[in-house]
């Protein structure tokens, strides 16, 4: 018989010497046990039942041996509070992103009235992460989300029956599904990875390419969404972009090029790194 603290030692163990997180491996007990962490510390010198044991210790090797991402195993991510469904079809929401929500709430509510309803366009939502916890936060919120890959409108339309808002989703090619509509923000976290770039395996083996790569420079998305912008957006407007941490002078540029005389803000996410370029009406 073994009991839970037993069971996460071993584990943690391996997986440290492994080079991996421990932390995956109490996540990967949690969900399997299907406990809260609290219940968890007080379980600690309880026997695992077997068939719990046979479950983590198979999820544990699929993170340990196969090196699939937990959220993979799981099933799901937390983003901004919420639990979405994520599979290798989408893009595991990362905790960027919520700083670009964050961020994006907290000018929306700078530059525009609260009652004033917002239609907000989320280019790319792959697991709908952005789009559906926007309406969600922001009363008077109406979000349209694009994106090409069926199997990810799959997965942002799962979300959205769990989670809810006001959002409809158009199958198509970044602003082509959108074309004749009017936004007063645009969001967009493209993909935006250099074409060839070398990826940690759990990236690089496991989530889709599609969701990954953006061309040479990995500025492809941005300079299409960025030359098409005009004709979509109010005359009171906000964009925002998450990008590489290496990028935000070349996104700045290509703005400029189109918005000579928009304001452009860049941002720097926790760990310090420019992260996210807004851009807004004169
Ligand atoms: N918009 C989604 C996210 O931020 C998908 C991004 C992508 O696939 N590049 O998670």
């Amino acid at each position: 018989m073994t009991t839970y603290r037993e069971l996460l030692r071993k584990f943690a163990r391996e997986a440290l010497e492994k080079d991996k997180e421990p932390s995956a491996i109490k996540r990967l007990l949690l969900h399997c046990s299907r406990m809260g962490s609290a219940q968890l510390v007080a379980s600690l010198d309880e026997c695992v039942p077997k068939d719990t044991e046979r479950l983590v210790t198979l999820a544990v090797r699929d993170y340990l041996d196969k090196g699939r991402p937990i959220q993979h195993i799981i099933g799901s991510e937390h983003f901004f509070g919420r639990e979405f469904l994520v599979n290798k079809d989408v893009l595991i929401p990362r905790f960027e992103t919520e700083e670009l929500v964050e961020h994006i709430l907290y000018r929306l509510d700078e530059q525009f009235p609260v009652e004033k309803i917002l239609r907000i366009l989320d280019v790319g939502t792959g697991s709908g992460c952005i789009a559906i916890t926007l309406a969600l936060e922001r009363e008077a919120t109406r979000v349209v989300a694009t994106e090409i890959s069926d199997k990810a409108l799959a997965v942002a339309r799962k979300n959205h029956r769990r989670l809810g808002g006001d959002v409809v989703f158009r199958k198509g090619h970044l602003l082509e599904p959108v074309k004749e509509e009017i936004f007063d923000v645009v969001v967009a976290n493209p993909p935006y990875i250099p074409q060839g770039e070398t990826l940690d395996p759990l990236v690089g083996d496991h989530e889709p390419e599609i969701a990954l790569f953006g061309g040479e420079d990995g500025l492809r998305f941005y300079r299409r969404i960025i030359e098409d912008l005009k004709r979509i957006l109010a005359a009171d407007h906000l964009v925002a972009f998450e990008h590489g941490h290496d990028q935000a002078e070349r996104i700045a540029d290509i703005i400029r090029r189109h918005f000579p005389k928009a304001p452009i803000t860049c941002q720097k996410d926790l760990a310090g790194k420019e992260r996210m370029t807004f851009f807004r009406s004169v």
